[in-house]
């Protein structure tokens, strides 16, 4: 299957050679087709399939076939993160760079700027509004947001979202919507409350569900058994000089253990920041610009970033503790080996955790190989 498969209009089909796409990923194949014909949709797909562009690019084309352009919010898509709004935004962009539709991200944050910035799309009739429930919800208690002719509704990250606690929050920005509307949620997971959530925004849904949970083919995962004073050497031995480790992710569950990782690795002079929910938003864009332009080569972060970031061309994930959850493993990791490249994800496992590396093995179905620890850490 290819994008013309779908009968896009020429803007489109220009939109995603100019972001270099291909061929369809299995999502998109299932998706766009029933997005197009009006259908509301559940799907469920692990992180990295290639979501976004599964709903852009079919709300994108309705929109490029209108004689004329709207002035009012057409598509709404609600987000749990401030990054990940940045980063359909962008995605949004770059797929209409042909075409005239316009998108804002609505997110919080103390610049007055912004805010002002954000306002004025709202009032004037962006056709995407893509923001994160507190901030929109704040929008909407000053009197000026209207949304009553949004036509499409899209959540992302809807589990996350869940997770993060913003049920009461969706539900009230619901309330502002058209009974009639298309309604699309997105998830990497299908935990009940998301099939209650589901039960009650969306109308008569189709679904589309794609290997739940389990990390993609071209990630070669293995695993340490150290002490906690073990880590940082045999990270800094995995990273040091590795021409091909340009980029490397280090993941900890805390923010106290992130700062900290940070300060040491820095210490050791190697090129590394740290990103976590404690930096104000205009120092976590620049880190995460800057990692993305390789501008230092570790990221130490908390699992805020572990969901719905993009950045491309990571080649090693770090588990500088093994994370709660099988499911936040599953997401950890899949921040290597985007789209058709591979990737590495290690973990490092001390006495404490063994149990819960288990039982990630278990919610996988398979062992992770064990390195043997290097003798000279
Ligand atoms: P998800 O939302 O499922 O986590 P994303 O939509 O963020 O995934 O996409 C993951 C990465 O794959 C992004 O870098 C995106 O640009 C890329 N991608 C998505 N679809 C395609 C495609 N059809 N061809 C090439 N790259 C793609
Ligand atoms: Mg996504």
């Amino acid at each position: 299957m290819t994008f013309e498969d779908f009968n896009f209009h020429p803007d489109i089909i220009g939109g995603i050679k100019t972001m270099g796409f291909e061929k369809p990923t299995p999502v998109q194949e299932l998706a766009i087709p029933l997005i197009l014909q009006g259908k509301d949709l559940i799907a469920c797909a692990q992180t990295g399939t290639g979501k976004t562009a599964a709903f852009v690019l079919p709300i994108l084309n309705k929109l490029a076939l209108l004689p004329v352009k709207l002035n009012y919010i057409n598509t709404l898509v609600i987000v749990p993160t401030r990054e990940l709004a940045l980063q359909i935004d962008q995605q949004v962009e770059g797929f209409a760079y042909f075409s005239p539709a316009s998108s804002i991200a609505v997110y919080g944050g103390n610049d007055s700027g912004n805010w002002d910035r954000q306002r004025a799309a709202i009032e004037s009739g962006v056709d995407f509004l893509i923001a994160t429930p507190g901030r929109l919800i704040q929008h909407i208690q000053m009197g000026y947001v209207s949304l009553d002719r949004v036509e499409h509704f899209i959540l992302d990250e809807a589990d996350r979202m869940l997770d993060m606690g913003f049920y009461e929050d969706i539900m009230s920005i619901v309330e502002k919507l058209p009974k009639k509307r298309q309604t699309l949620l997105f998830s990497a997971t299908m935990p009940d409350n998301i099939r209650k959530l589901s039960k009650v925004i969306l109308n008569n849904p189709e679904e589309i569900s794609l290997s739940i949970s389990k990390p993609a083919d071209n990630i070669l995962q293995a695993a340490y058994f150290v002490e906690d004073q073990q880590k940082l050497s045999l990270l800094t031995s995995l990273v040091e000089g590795k021409s091909n480790v340009q980029s490397a992710l280090v993941f900890a569950s805390t923010k106290s253990e992130v700062r900290d990782i940070e300060k040491k690795l820095i210490k050791d002079k190697a090129s590394a920041r740290a990103i976590h929910s404690d930096l104000e938003q205009q120092a976590r864009e620049e880190v995460m610009r800057d990692f993305k332009n390789r501008k230092f080569q570790i990221l130490v972060a908390t699992d805020i970033i572990s969901r719905g970031i993009d950045i491309e061309d990571i080649d090693l994930v770090v588990n500088y503790d093994v994370p709660r959850d099988p499911e936040d493993y599953v997401h950890r990791i899949g921040r290597t080996a985007r789209a058709q490249s591979d990737g590495v994800a290690l973990t490092f496992i001390n006495k404490k955790q063994r149990r819960s590396f288990e039982k990630i093995e278990q919610f996988l179905g398979t062992k992770i190989y064990k390195i043997p620890t290097p003798k000279d850490l």
